[in-house]
């Protein structure tokens, strides 16, 4: 676990601990525990106290009744995915992912989670330079095999890390392709699909790069909420009209981002972040708005099935274009029965949390097996990744539309 101590309470003014949660959002949970079977770490542990439910009451009774942060607190909270899976099954409304979101907040600015160099690395997704220049570096050491295979797997990096990037093109500016960090450097193919896709839908298209390097998301996650304020409002200053939160659509095709692009209303609480998150789509999403433009092609003979990124499906609640669009390109789409589950790769958490997130991730992998693809579409560069490192065979699903058009 990645914390510095373990049985130290934190505490505020009045010496109690201190989340600061919003008292009715907190409220809104009856405890009646119909989130648990779509929650992946209580799926795999049947354990109270790393369900929802469990992490809920765990929370209350750090606000309310000043509990300490034990081992069980922390541990509670830090195993979380938070791939939100249990806000869609919540009859009472709990928007669970920003309770987590500000306990984590909370937590790495009492120093309990997220260390030293957590954060450095976090630091480093919005220095695209720094990015690309360690990254080649490293997929030279991968050429000279000296990266070992178990540090490779750890870090979830893929096979072979490119050395170079062809580099961007702008060809209108009908949208903007947010191209973020990580997934740009290790990744960039799956941008360049998704622009050929949309060019051959009529749209002119610029992509982010270097101007609105990283979304943030991660560092939301890992608590440090100042640092994503600030990426959040560096990000509607550069892809916004006198930084007013207008201007053309901003297209995602990392479910990740998005979701946390769509979010910077809430995140930074102004009328011109709310703007600007209004403009943010998937992807898919607006080519599924746009289906009339969609080129005709023969399908690829392929059973694709698809694997919905959580933050695709339960936070932006988006998943139904991916199939409108794939229906048109290959020829057999079939659906996975876990009820989107979360495959627990989670951001960082795979690395964070190797052991359960491997754990959840067998179930996916049952669940993919039971379906039988030739291969699994998911448009999140996390996911794909963490089903790739076990063999997996997976794509994005706009480079499959990309391979129909483009045969
Ligand atoms: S989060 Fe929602 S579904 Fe889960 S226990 Fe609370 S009220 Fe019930
Ligand atoms: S966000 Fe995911 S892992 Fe966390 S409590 Fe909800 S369902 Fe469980």
């Amino acid at each position: 676990m990645n914390r510095q101590t373990t049985s130290t309470p934190a505490t505020g003014a009045a010496g109690r601990s201190v989340l600061r949660l919003d008292a009715e959002d907190l409220n809104k949970c009856v405890q009646c525990g119909l989130c648990l079977p779509s929650c992946p770490t209580f799926r795999v542990t049947g354990d109270e106290s790393l369900s929802p439910r469990g992490r809920i009451a765990l929370m209350r009774q750090v606000q309310d009744h000043g509990a300490p942060l034990t081992t069980e607190v922390l541990t509670s909270f830090e195993t979380c995915v938070q791939c939100r899976g249990c806000e869609p099954a919540c009859p009472s409304g709990v928007p669970y992912g920003h309770l987590m979101e500000q306990t984590r907040e909370a937590l790495a600015r009492q120093g309990r989670i997220s260390p030293w160099w957590q954060r450095l690395a976090m630091e480093g997704l919005a220095h695209p330079r720094f990015l690309r220049l360690g990254s080649s570096a490293l997929a030279g050491a991968q050429r000279l095999r000296l990266v070992p295979g178990p540090v490779a797997r750890r870090f979830g990096l893929p096979g072979r890390l490119p050395i170079r990037r062809e580099a961007h093109r702008a060809s209108g500016t009908d949208v903007y392709l947010f191209t973020g960090c990580v997934m740009d450097v290790w990744q960039r193919p799956v941008h360049q699909a998704a622009q050929r896709v949309l060019e051959a839908a009529g749209f002119g298209v610029t992509p982010t790069a270097d101007r609105a390097p990283c979304c943030g998301a991660l560092h939301t996650h890992a608590g440090l909420g100042d640092r994503a304020r600030q990426l959040a409002e560096a990000t509607i200053a550069a892809l916004s009209t006198d930084g007013s939160g207008d201007g053309p659509p901003i297209l995602v095709d990392s479910a990740g981002c998005g979701a946390a692009l769509k979010d910077y209303g809430h995140l930074l609480g102004t009328a011109a972040a709310d703007r600007f998150s209004r403009r943010v789509l998937d992807v898919t999403e607006w080519l599924a708005r746009h289906e009339d433009r969609l080129p005709a092609a023969e399908p690829l003979a392929l059973r694709v099935a698809v694997q919905d990124p959580c933050h695709l499906r339960h936070v932006q609640r988006a998943h139904l274009p991916t199939r409108t669009v794939l229906a048109h390109y290959v020829t057999e789409l079939v659906e996975l029965d876990d009820d989107g589950l979360c495959c627990g790769a989670g951001g960082a958490y795979s690395v964070l949390q190797p052991e359960l997130a491997g754990d959840i991730r067998a179930r996916k992998v049952a669940a993919i097996d039971r379906a039988r693809p030739d291969v699994v579409a998911s448009a999140n560069p996390g996911c794909s990744l963490h089903l790739a490192a076990v063999g997996v065979p997976t794509i994005h699903p706009l480079e499959l539309v990309d391979r129909a058009l483009n045969p």
